[in-house]
């Protein structure tokens, strides 16, 4: 089906083919491409009226075991000055931004096996006593069934994991031969069916990544159904074997959260850290495209620029609350709000 320029608001992406997905991807129409961004963007206002929701990265741990050829923290960068931080130290960064006006909090990290389940429960579970009108959205990677669900159990509500590719053999270029799509989905599967709200996603223009791989990756996205749908810009690192490689470009990921939102119009997709990073007003422009989460840093300044996954991160050097009244007023001037909100996913 050709798609004429003024059509992007009528098609119904809960149904469109991978053809007509890839016409639109590949487009070098200007008028559809704004006419894409634009739909989208009436799409959330719809669902979430012109609230942004905020969730607290709280970036507790930068030592993994893993090697990801993208990742900065990868087990193989010796450069990278490893931390940790204590319970009581997350314990204080959630005190912070309660007051800030966080109400979800996200744990990420590398995959450290020094947070073992009992740590990961009693850390949980102290947030939960202290603050039990918030979220906790867990995002430190594969684990084991088991392990899923203790954390569940000990008051864990959302769990982002990335699916990055849905291409094994795109999935094998990005990654050591020790980690496995398979394993990735696996994973995915297991959160969904303990009950966590899921979110997943890729990096656009990962190295070696093609339009195929992006489209079989809209049609996973659309078929896995996750409530949070986290994509953001590739940006280099330069301890990383990917250091040469170009960054994903704003107008691609722009065009994708716009897809995407088209898709999923109820989903929680971020206007993420590495959209803001690739250009100023990167995360203003992902929120115009439909975006409707904003996720700024409460991780201690002391380690901000320790958790390096790519180069040049926006906010390493300021304080939570720099940070959270910088992004109020960016939101403010083109007429959205962040709101005290669990955000929760509504079906
Ligand atoms: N260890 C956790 C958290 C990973 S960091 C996990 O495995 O899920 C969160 C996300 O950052 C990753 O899923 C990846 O998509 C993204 N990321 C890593 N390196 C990046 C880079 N160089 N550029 C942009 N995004 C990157």
């Amino acid at each position: 089906m050709p798609i004429n320029k003024n059509a992007n608001m009528r098609l119904n992406f809960a149904t469109l083919s991978a053809v007509d997905l890839k016409e639109l991807l590949l487009t070098s129409d200007a008028t559809i491409h704004t006419n894409l961004l634009q739909a989208a963007r009436l799409k959330a206002l719809k669902h979430f009226q012109n609230k942004i929701y905020i969730r607290g990265l709280i970036e507790f741990t930068n030592y993994c075991k893993n090697d990801c050829y993208y990742c900065g923290i990868r087990c193989s960068n010796t450069k990278a000055e490893r931390y940790r931080l204590t319970k009581e130290e997350i314990l204080a960064c959630c005190r912070n931004g309660y007051e800030l006006g966080f109400r979800t909090f996200v744990l990420q990290g590398g995959e450290d096996a020094y947070f073992s389940d009992k740590a990961m429960i009693a850390i949980i579970s102290a947030i939960k006593t202290a603050h039990p009108d918030c979220a906790i959205t867990l995002s430190i990677g594969e684990r084991s069934l088991s392990s899923y669900k203790a954390m569940f159990a000990a008051g864990a509500d959302r769990y982002l994991l990335r699916h990055e590719t849905v291409t094994p053999s795109h999935y094998a270029l990005l990654h050591p031969p020790t980690l496995s799509l398979a394993n990735r989905l696996n994973c995915l599967e297991n959160l969904k069916k303990i009950g966590y709200q899921v979110g997943t996603g890729f990096m656009v223009g990962s190295p070696f990544q093609t339009i195929d791989n992006l489209i079989e990756d809209l049609l996973f996205i659309r078929r896995f159904n996750p409530q949070m749908i986290g994509i953001g810009p590739f940006i280099p690192h330069h301890d990383t074997p990917f250091r040469d490689k170009n960054s994903g470009t704003l107008q691609q990921t722009l065009r994708l959260i716009a897809m995407l939102r088209l898709m999923l119009p109820k989903a929680l997709i971020p206007a993420t850290t590495a959209l803001g990073t690739i250009d100023p007003c990167g995360r203003e422009q992902g929120i115009l495209a439909g975006a409707n989460v904003v996720m700024p840093n409460l991780s201690p300044v002391m380690v901000r620029s320790k958790y390096s996954l790519y180069d040049n991160k926006i906010c390493t050097g300021e304080e939570a609350a720099e940070c959270i009244n910088c992004l109020k007023e960016r939101i403010r001037k083109i007429g959205y709000e962040i709101v005290v909100d669990r955000g929760d996913y509504r079906a």
